[in-house]
C-alpha cells in the first residue's frame, strides 16, 4: 500500500486534505494525525474491520482496547450506556483534552474496539485538526497512539511514517504535539473514580473536581503481581532497543554512579547513551547525551522525552541510563512512562 503523507497547516486552506482524510475513515481505512498529546492512529471506531486493522498496523494484542475519540460532548451518550455523574464533572472541566475516560459501553460499539470489554475508553481531544478530521469521519474515531506496538509513541509525523510507512492509507504532518505523553486515563465508570494511566491531567487536577481519586498501584510498583486495570499497560511499552536503567537517589552521587556505568559499559563495547537534564548535562560522558529540559519544568520533560528513546535508536545506543524525577504532579506520568521503558529496572545509589 502506498502511504499518502502530506503536511496540513490546521487553517482553512486544508479544508481538501481533511475531507480525504475524513473520506478515507468513512471507507474503513486508516489515517496518522496529530493531537495534543501524541499522533494518533485513526479508524472508525464503529467498524469491526477498521479495528482490526488498526491492530494489524501496530502489530496490537487484539485484547488491547483502542480509545474512542469524539468531537462533541454529546456524541458520548451514542457510546456509553451510563454517563456517570463524574463523567460529566470531568467533561466540564477538562474536555476537549488530554483526558480519557472508561465508562459502561453502548452496543453500537464493536467489541473489536474495547478489545471484547464492556466499557469503553472515551476523549474528546482539543486539536483543532484532530476535531475536524473526527468530524469529516463522522464523529467516531478510534486512535491509539501511531506506533509500532512497544515502541516509543510518536511526537512528530516523521515517526510515524518510521513505523506506519506502506501499512497505513494516510498521514497528516501537523508538526510536532504539544504534550508529548498520551491522555490521562481515568476509569470513571461506577466504582470510585480510578486513574490507570497518568498524564498531563494530574491526579491533584483530578482531585480538584471530585475528590479523592485513587490511582491503579500497578501504574508505579514493578513488583506487584496486580494486573493493571487498563489493559495496555501490562505490555512491554515507550520502550527503546536498548536497554534503559533509572539511577535514583542523591543528585550528585547519581551523576557520579551514571559515568561509571557509562565508563564500565563502554569498555565492554557496548555504545552508551544518557538522559541528562540542563542541570547536569555537560558534566556527564557518554557516547551520546541529551537533555530532557530543565529538571523543574516537568512539561519540556514529557515533551522531549519520547524524541530523545526515538532518537536513541536511530544512533543505535545499546545501553542507557537516566536520572529519575519525582513522582508527583505531571511527574507521576513521566516516571510510569520512564519505568515501563527501562522495564523497572531501578539503580538506587
Ligand atoms: P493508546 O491509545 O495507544 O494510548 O492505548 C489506549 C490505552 O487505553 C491502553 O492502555 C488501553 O489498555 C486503555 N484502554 C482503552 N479502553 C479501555 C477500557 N475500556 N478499560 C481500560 N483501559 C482501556
Ligand atoms: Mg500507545
Amino acid at each position: 500500500m502506498d502511504t499518502i503523507y502530506t503536511v496540513i497547516k490546521g487553517d482553512h486552506t486544508d479544508e481538501e486534505q481533511i475531507r480525504r482524510a475524513g473520506d478515507i475513515l468513512k471507507a474503513g481505512g486508516l489515517v496518522a494525525f496529530p493531537t495534543e498529546t501524541v499522533y494518533g492512529l485513526g479508524g472508525d471506531a464503529l467498524n469491526p474491520d477498521s479495528s482490526k486493522k488498526i491492530y494489524a498496523a501496530k502489530g496490537r494484542p487484539s485484547d488491547n482496547p483502542l480509545i474512542v475519540h469524539i468531537c462533541r460532548w454529546e456524541d458520548i451518550y451514542r457510546v456509553a450506556e451510563e454517563v456517570t455523574e463524574e463523567a460529566g464533572r470531568l467533561a466540564e472541566a477538562f474536555w476537549p483534552g488530554p483526558l480519557t475516560m472508561i465508562l459502561k459501553k453502548k452496543d453500537t460499539v464493536p467489541a473489536e474496539t474495547t478489545g471484547g470489554l464492556d466499557t469503553v475508553a472515551v476523549r474528546f481531544p482539543s486539536h483543532p485538526v484532530a476535531r475536524r478530521l473526527i468530524e469529516a469521519a463522522g464523529g467516531f474515531v478510534a486512535a491509539p497512539s501511531a506506533n509500532s506496538s512497544g515502541k516509543p509513541s510518536p511526537t512528530m509525523a516523521e515517526y510515524v511514517a518510521e513505523d506506519m510507512n506502506g501499512r497505513i492509507d494516510m498521514i497528516l504532518d501537523g508538526g510536532a504535539v504539544g504534550i508529548g505523553l498520551e491522555s490521562t486515563i481515568v476509569d470513571v465508570s461506577g466504582h470510585k473514580p480510578t486513574i490507570l494511566r497518568p498524564g498531563y491531567v494530574t491526579q491533584e487536577m483530578l482531585e480538584k473536581v471530585l475528590g479523592e481519586v485513587s490511582v491503579d498501584r500497578t501504574i508505579l510498583d514493578g513488583s506487584t503481581a496486580q494486573r493493571p486495570k487498563a489493559p495496555g499497560m501490562k505490555y512491554r511499552h515507550y520502550a527503546p532497543k536498548g536497554e534503559l536503567s533509572i539511577v535514583e537517589g542523591d543528585p550528585e552521587a547519581v551523576v557520579e554512579r551514571i559515568n561509571s556505568l557509562c565508563a564500565c559499559a563502554a569498555a565492554g563495547g557496548k555504545k552508551t547513551g544518557i538522559i541528562a537534564t540542563d542541570e547536569t548535562f555537560s558534566r556527564y560522558k557518554a557516547a551520546s547525551v541529551k537533555s530532557v529540559g530543565s529538571r523543574g519544568d516537568e512539561e519540556a520533560i514529557a515533551r522531549s522525552l519520547y524524541r530523545i528513546l526515538r532518537e536513541f535508536d536511530d544512533e543505535e545506543i545499546e545501553v542507557m541510563y537516566t536520572e529519575s524525577f519525582p513522582a508527583y504532579g505531571m511527574g507521576q506520568a513521566i516516571m510510569n512512562r520512564l519505568l515501563k521503558a527501562a522495564g523497572h529496572r531501578i539503580i538506587r545509589v
